[in-house]
């Protein structure tokens, strides 16, 4: 077996006696040997439950280290590991099963109501909970090595997108595309076999997995796994499990920023804090520095297994802003429209080629071939190098609007709004003109407490940004629509507001 599934025993074989995953709220923590056992127990129940090579295996659950099992135990056999997302609702869940077509579902306790509201037709003929009967089922099984063939460039993992631009998309990952990433992320991280990774980002997104649970297993080092996301509770896992490396998206590291614990918990031990997934204002890397805290931004999606960019050593103090250079193994160009190479410090779309990038969606062949050009990725974001060659993301190419023949990238005008003082949190759409073709709409959420004036938002904006750049209107709202991991969709905004536009 050279898949993922072969990594516990290949740990178990160098660091047995390590501790690779505890849970943040107490429960016994697993050593790697354990972990190793655990799998293969499970791999040999779902085998006896009809499992083999290329069938479909889904999690629904929180942070756990079942999640984890299921996963290896998937891999052992050649099966495909498709995490399912906690907050979506039976029916979504229903659509995204139905895609997939799983032959087993292991869920945790909490999910047993959207569980039994699944319709019919989407109900895996095994379901498995963890919790006392996924035990016993480990506890009856044998655990004699098994030794399927498993090869680099099998399908291991089929995770949906986060569904920001439109309805999830199944992105297909192999063996071989997680094993180069996590790659990636170990040299360009430094990770240390002491690491004490926290991971509370969630495990079926991308980043939770890829970005940090994976390559620190891969490493031998240990992950403290969290079920749910508290900034309070996560400042004292911090301090409690002494914590080294955490990743996180911008909305939970803005929540533990202002959180009162912030500037009393021991954050000592923190050496690496990465964040990605959605823009990453200034003032939130500028916060943490005040802390002492160095904060990197990265760039990825899941396609690509998912880590793209990183800063490289030594850059991040100054790369606020900027989401890096490629990784270690990962080739990137910016592009113009016509596909030709963008001139430095021009703004195109990010294309991405490398070992960790995906063969495509699951049974989408179509969207496969609209995502590929010439072997390279189409990322859909837009990008322009800094002088140092550090790429500074622009948002997504659909985002960006055109007023007066110019080209606006929301994502500019929308860092420059998160730095008014008022300003808790903002959007930039281009809304249909008749002078100008497009002009800009922002709506802002001001902070609790704050009385902000929108006709004093444009003076604000002038003094850094040209003037084709600055809304004509600006609009104060209650909240904005985001997904669970903060991420802006922009379709339902411009739905709303401008729906020629849409
Ligand atoms: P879908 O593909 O279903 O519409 P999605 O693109 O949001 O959803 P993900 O794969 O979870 O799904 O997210 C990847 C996207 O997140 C990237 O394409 C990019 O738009 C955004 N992103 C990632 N990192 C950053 C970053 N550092 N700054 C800005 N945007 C980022
Ligand atoms: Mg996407």
């Amino acid at each position: 077996n050279q898949g993922l599934g072969s990594w516990p025993a290949r740990r178990a074989r160098r660091t047995p006696h390590r501790t690779a995953l505890v849970q943040d709220d107490g429960g016994a923590p697993l050593t790697y040997d354990a972990l190793h056992r655990r799998t293969v127990r499970l791999a040999h129940a779902l085998r006896a439950r009809g499992v083999r090579h290329g069938d479909r295996i889904a999690y629904l659950g929180p942070n756990h280290h079942t999640f984890l099992e299921t996963l290896f135990a998937a891999g052992t056999l050649g099966a495909v590991f498709v995490p399912l997302n906690t907050r979506l609702t039976a029916a979504e869940l229903g659509l995204q099963l139905r895609d997939c077509g799983p032959r087993v579902l292991v869920h945790a306790p909490s999910q047993r109501r959207p569980v039994a509201a699944l319709p019919p037709q989407a109900r895996p003929a095994v379901v498995l909970e963890t919790g006392p009967h996924y035990e016993s089922r480990l506890a009856e099984a044998v655990d004699d090595p098994l030794d399927e063939p498993v090869r680099p460039d099998d399908l291991c993992l089929i995770m949906y997108t986060s569904g920001t631009t439109g309805r999830p998309k199944g992105a297909m990952l192999t063996h071989a595309n997680l094993t180069w990433n996590a790659v990636n992320v170990l040299i360009d991280h430094d990770l240390l076999a002491t690491e004490r990774a926290l991971v509370t980002a969630p495990l079926f997104h991308a980043a939770g997995l890829g970005m940090i649970t994976l390559p620190v297993l891969l490493k031998g080092a240990t992950c403290v796994l969290a079920a749910s996301f508290d900034p309070g509770r996560t400042l004292e896992t911090i301090a409690r499990h002494r914590i080294t490396f955490m990743f996180g998206v911008p909305t939970m590291y803005e929540l533990m920023c202002r959180h009162p614990a912030w500037q009393t918990a021991d954050l000592s031990t923190l050496r690496l804090l990465t964040c990605g997934g959605a823009p990453v204002p200034a003032r939130l890397v500028r916060a943490c520095r005040e802390r002492g805290l160095t904060l990197r931004q990265g760039y990825g999606m899941t396609e690509a297994g998912p880590g793209v960019l990183f800063p490289a050593a030594g850059h991040a103090a100054t790369g606020e802003g900027s989401a890096g250079v490629p990784h270690f193994f990962t080739d990137v160009k910016v592009v113009r429209a016509d596909l030709t190479e963008a001139a430095p410090g021009e703004t195109g779309e990010i294309l991405v080629r490398g070992p960790h990038v995906g063969p495509g969606y699951w049974g989408l062949p179509d969207a496969t071939a609209d995502a590929f050009t010439d072997g390279w990725l189409r990322t859909g974001d837009a990008a322009r190098a800094d002088p140092d060659g550090h790429l500074v993301i622009a948002g997504r190419i659909k985002d960006i609007y055109i007023s007066g023949g110019e080209n606006v990238c929301p994502a500019e005008v929308e860092e420059a709004l998160l730095d008014h003082p008022d300003i808790a949190d903002c959007a930039v759409i281009g809304v249909p003109d008749e002078t100008w073709g497009e002009t800009g709409l922002a709506l802002v959420v001001p902070r609790p407490g704050a009385a902000l004036d929108p006709e004093r938002i444009p003076p604000f904006l002038a003094r850094t940004l040209a003037r084709y750049k600055i809304p004509r209107s600006v609009l104060v709202v209650d909240e904005l629509p985001r997904t669970a991991s903060g991420k802006l969709l922009k379709n339902r905004l411009r739905a709303r507001y401008a729906p020629a536009a849409a």
